[in-house]
């Protein structure tokens, strides 16, 4: 196959595991070379990398519907987005208004402003990124699990394998995967 062949066929695996998770098929768009694989929720949109195409099949597969099983949270992503975007404007926002409340041209107005900015946003960096982290990583664990309903669950795990012999995907990914194939054979 040829680059645009190879193009259609991720673009035909993408329809067709949206078809069978009925979901809105996501658009795929091809980037720069060394991209990793990343949904847009916002555009729905994967985008890939065009190093993916020289990769072999299995682990292409996989990774559309991983990326496709990340469209079936398109809801999530987008309220996480909007909650970490309302964190930040409320951060930089909050100071000044109590700012402008309370100035009352005492050299000390601004600092307490600004003091209150930086434990704001000392707060939001220690427990929203580690909560989001948290998030992410549970959005990630259920991805593989769709894609292991799409491409089975052993495919699922070669892959997962392959790509973590590389340290593509988080090691959480692959050990929250065994856990679960081995729940599977002990029920
Ligand atoms: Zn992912």
């Amino acid at each position: 196959m040829n680059v645009p062949e190879k193009e259609e066929y991720v673009r035909a695996l993408t329809r067709n595991f949206a078809a069978a998770l009925h979901i809105r098929e996501p658009s795929v768009r091809f980037v720069k070379i060394s991209a990793s694989p990343n949904y847009d929720p916002l555009r729905n949109r994967i985008e890939l990398g065009y190093a993916i195409l020289t990769l072999p099949s299995l682990i292409v597969r996989v990774t559309i519907a991983h990326e496709v099983g990340h469209a079936t949270q398109r809801k999530a992503l987008l309220l996480d987005l909007a909650a970490d975007g309302l964190c930040k404007m409320l951060i930089i926002a909050v100071p000044w208004i109590v700012y402008g409340w309370t100035a009352r041209d005492k050299p000390w107005d601004i600092v307490i402003s600004a003091t209150a900015f930086v434990l704001a946003y000392g707060t939001y960096i220690c427990t929203a990124r580690a909560a989001r982290t948290k998030q992410a990583i549970a959005l990630e664990v259920k991805a593989d699990e769709i894609a292991a309903i799409l491409c089975g669950s052993h495919s699922t795990l070669r892959a997962l394998e392959t790509l973590s012999t590389f340290s593509l995907i988080r090691p959480e990914r692959l050990e929250a995967f065994r856990a679960r194939l081995a729940q599977e054979r002990s029920t």
